[in-house]
């Protein structure tokens, strides 16, 4: 890693679950490489659109141009995951281009799909699909005459010589107030149904590591943790609440706060009981750290976009 400078690391979040206080040190110290028979987890939530950020006082946003140039220092191995609402609430198909396409270029292996990626339509997130690495292992999206599941199977990669199972899903609570044809549009397995049997399935693979992408209420979250046995961690989005390492009859939940302004980094072991040990931190990133130039041309692409469409605009209407 050659980023350490480039985002904060708030020592005062590092947490570890059934560590002790020299190895949780240790742990710190030795971050940037994961131990023989561990994964690395880097993880995000909630970008909201935020491909530039803003300094504003009291709604800090560090923007994608913050966290990437610290992801692209990024020197170890590790599975890169988003719990999803990535885009922005409005619709702006632009904006949701720019931003799906520098995910795919930062390397993300799964993005869960979040509520806020319809903003666009159901029809635009049909078009995404295979394209760029968004996930969702409990939506059917029916569209005129014909239904297509979202992503039929998790996903497996390969970390660091551990094999890891990626599973996403989307909790259909959070499409409550969303109107209903597009509410139409989505057929949504309750979470917990959809899981079970496909941590069955990856358990018996076997895979190393179990990882859930969970887009909805942390209550629901907790449940999906305590009901189905096998899941090793789940990061939560939606809510945009910070949720640091916790236990859940065994099984590992954070969530990653708001307005995309965290990078959590988790390095999952199990101990001799096969029960799962983690050291964990967060890099803050802030809108005046280095942006990365690759999304700043990204952003000046697309207000130039912007200025162009208000021209014609303008032109149309004669002012
Ligand atoms: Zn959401």
């Amino acid at each position: 890693m050659n980023g350490s400078a480039r985002c904060s690391l708030r020592a005062d979040s590092l947490r570890a679950v059934s560590l002790p206080a020299a190895a949780l040190l240790a742990a710190a110290l030795l971050c940037l490489a994961a131990p023989a028979g561990a994964l690395t987890v880097l993880y995000t939530a909630s970008l909201n659109g935020n491909l530039d950020g803003c300094d504003c006082r009291g709604h800090p946003r560090a923007g994608l141009a913050a966290r990437a140039a610290w992801l692209r220092g990024y020197q170890g191995e590790a599975l890169l995951v988003d719990a999803g609402d990535i885009l922005d609430v409005a619709p702006d198909p632009e904006l949701a281009r720019e931003i799906l396409e520098a995910y795919a270029e930062l390397g993300y292996d799964a993005v869960a799909l979040g509520d806020q990626e319809f903003s666009n339509g159901a029809q635009a997130v049909a078009s995404w699909r295979g394209r760029f690495p968004l996930s969702a292992n409990n939506l059917t999206l029916c569209l005129e005459d014909r239904c297509v599941f979202f992503s039929p199977e998790p996903l497996i990669k390969n970390r660091g010589g551990e094999t890891v199972g990626v599973l996403a899903l989307l909790d259909p609570r959070v499409f409550a107030l969303y109107p209903e044809e597009l509410r139409r549009s989505l057929k949504l397995e309750e979470p917990a149904q959809a899981a079970a049997p496909l941590v069955s399935a990856l358990r018996a693979r076997p895979v190393d590591w179990v990882v859930v992408l969970y887009h909805g209420p942390l209550e629901e979250a907790e449940r999906l943790a305590a009901r189905v046995p096998g899941i090793d961690l789940v990061v939560v989005g939606h809510e945009q609440r910070l949720v640091l390492p916790r236990l859940v009859e065994g099984t590992l939940l954070v969530s990653p706060g708001e307005e995309g302004n965290r990078v959590g980094m988790l390095t999952l072991r199990k101990n001799a009981l096969d029960r799962t040990r983690s050291a964990h931190q967060f890099w803050q990133c802030r809108f005046d750290h280095p942006r990365d130039p690759l999304i700043l041309a990204r952003l000046e692409r697309y207000r130039s976009k912007l200025r162009e469409a208000l021209k014609e605009e303008n032109a149309a209407a004669g002012r």
